[in-house]
């Protein structure tokens, strides 16, 4: 058996969630430097992110998939180099297309940073991915990046908190300039200035708060402190007194409070210019939950229906989620997992109790920003990818073999875009069912369906951006050669009357058509017979310019 290298207390599994362009990518790439993994940082946008996993992610300069890197952090000040944190980051997507990778992601996360373009405060996805994690109780801390951009304005980004949100948030830092001036980042609570000494903003060193910038300082300590104060008794209290609140005291309240999910610290930086990130990794720790801060996780026994409360407990028989499928170039098809209780060993099997299947597990992967190492065992609160799940989708319930459980799965809404894609031959009719079929196991929000009376294979999805994607993925992964188009709607009976009173259909393939290669000729039918619709279609998508007018 393998050994528990952090303890409970010390992981953190959480998510960055954003408004696209507010610098998620950014700020998580920074994450994943500081914390070591990454040796150089990369301009995003240049394709060098390392959480982008896949090629076209890249291309298009936007995060898809929600993947999840494991991240080491030692502290601001080295503080935690003995007993250093585990971060694991799951990744989710900024585009409002894939607002159910969001939720999948929100599922199995205990806490998440929401990244706020310092220019314009709250947006109107930074509200949607705020509601989605106000419905899972995800506590949350905020950090306000751009704050070297031209308009940046951290009170106006603060007001937006009160203003679009309408949540108990107030400022635990508070940036020094702004836009060209922005220089660092003052701590409210210990009131101390923080200022970068080298270029990569690695070291840091306290300093006094500028003199004009004193009175605000201790100001918007003040107001944080009533914040905390108005949902945290013990701090209320010794407010009231007017006794002095040390660091340690208001630290502890903050996190009580963000863990009752009654308040949200918010932090200031510039990912791109190298600063706050580091402080906000330490937020991280300070003010996230851990898997044992979280309420339990909900299971079912599906024999005696009974309600089991997953605690994560090593000792316990094990449970995890699916919450990913991701296909991977170099080792195939990989099944994220977030264990919530109990141990998995690489070898070893586990029930899949929502499709009632038994499944060997091959190898266990953790992935890291550059690399992936093997892992014998994955302990309770921890996430990792697993390789062999053959018949795993996402929202499985994975559990030890001798004690199943169902564990709440996730929802799926319905699509509410559709586009018919037809293949150019019938090789690629057979790879387009097979790929279809892959990228649906990896994202059950994409599906697809044959429309009985046009014969068109109809692909469906959250978005134009999502169905663009999936048919990108089709091309590149699974060489599918297949043309795209709006469905075809409702022609059946302008052609039954038209069949019926003059003519017969003649199935001709070579490539003419304007979708594909089968098309429909008319020419007379002396007995005056026609076929039916669907007779004659199958296969095949008509042309607009192919349907004879009705006499
Ligand atoms: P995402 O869509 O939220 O993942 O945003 P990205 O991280 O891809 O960033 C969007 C754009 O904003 C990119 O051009 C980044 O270089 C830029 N950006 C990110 N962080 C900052 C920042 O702190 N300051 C400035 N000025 N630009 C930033």
């Amino acid at each position: 058996m393998a050994k528990r290298e952090y303890p409970l207390e010390r992981t953190r599994n959480i998510g960055i969630m954003a408004h696209i362009d507010a610098g998620k990518t950014t700020t998580t790439e920074r994450i994943l430097y500081y914390t070591g993994k990454i040796h150089k940082i990369g301009e995003t946008h240049d394709g060098a992110s390392q959480m982008d996993f896949m090629e076209q992610e890249k291309e298009r300069g936007i995060t898809i998939q929600s993947a999840a890197t494991t991240a080491v952090w030692h502290g601001f000040f080295d503080q935690f180099e003995k007993t250093p944190y585990r971060v694991n980051i799951i990744d989710t997507p900024g585009h409002v297309d894939f607002t159910i990778e969001v939720e999948r992601a929100l599922r199995v996360l205990d806490g998440a940073v929401a990244v706020l373009d310092g220019a314009a405060g709250v947006e109107p996805q930074t509200e949607t991915v705020w509601r989605q994690a106000t419905t899972y109780d995800v506590p949350r801390i905020v950090f306000v990046n751009k704050m070297d951009k031209m308009g940046a304005d951290f009170q106006m980004s603060v007001d937006s908190m009160h203003e679009r949100l309408q949540v108990n948030a107030e400022a635990i830092q508070w940036p020094i300039g702004a836009e060209d001036d922005f220089e660092a980042v003052i701590d409210l609570i210990t009131q101390e200035a923080y200022y970068p000494v080298d270029e990569l903003g690695e070291k840091w060193e306290p300093r006094d708060i500028p003199a004009d910038l004193k009175d605000l300082a201790e100001e918007k300590r003040n107001t944080l402190i009533e914040a905390v104060a108005d949902v945290d008794d013990d701090l209320m209290e010794k407010y009231l007194e007017g006794e002095d609140i040390s660091v340690e005291e208001l630290k502890a309240a903050i996190r009580r409070a963000t863990l009752a999910l009654q308040f949200y610290p918010i932090l200031a930086g510039s990912a791109y210019k190298d600063k706050g990130v580091q402080m906000m990794l330490d937020a991280v720790v300070d003010y996230l939950p851990g898997p044992l801060d979280v309420k339990p996780y909900i299971a079912k026994d599906p024999k005696t229906d009974e309600e089991v409360d997953l605690i994560a407990d090593d000792s316990k028989p094990f449970a995890a989620l699916a919450f990913k499928i991701m296909t991977d170039p170099f080792v195939g098809r990989l099944t994220f997992m977030r264990v919530y209780t109990g141990t998995l060993q690489s070898g070893s099997y586990v029930q899949n109790t929502s499709s009632d299947t038994r499944e060997r597990v091959g190898r266990l992967l953790q992935m890291h920003a550059t690399s992936r190492t093997e892992i014998e065992e994955v302990f309770s609160g921890d996430i990792a990818a697993a390789i062999g799940l053959k018949n795993t989708t996402t929202g499985d319930s994975l559990t030890a073999v001798d004690h199943q459980l169902i564990l709440e799965s996730m929802e799926f809404p319905e699509p509410v875009i559709e586009l018919a894609i037809e293949p150019k031959t019938k090789a690629d009719q057979d790879k387009l069912s097979n790929a279809i079929q892959k990228l649906a196991e990896e994202d059950p929000s994409f599906r697809a369906t044959t429309n009985p009376e046009t014969g068109q294979t109809l692909i469906a999805g959250m978005g134009e951006l999502q169905l663009d994607i999936m048919v990108d993925r089709m091309r590149r992964e699974f060489n599918v050669e297949a043309t795209v188009g709006a469905p075809q709607v409702a022609y059946r009976e302008a052609f039954t009357k038209t069949v019926q009173a003059r003519g017969y259909f003649k199935r001709q393939s070579g490539g003419k058509g304007q979708y594909g290669d089968v098309w429909i000729e008319f020419s007379p039918n002396e007995e005056g017979a026609g076929f039916e619709f669907e007779d004659a279609i199958v296969g095949g998508v008509v042309p607009r310019e192919y349907i004879p007018s009705v006499e």
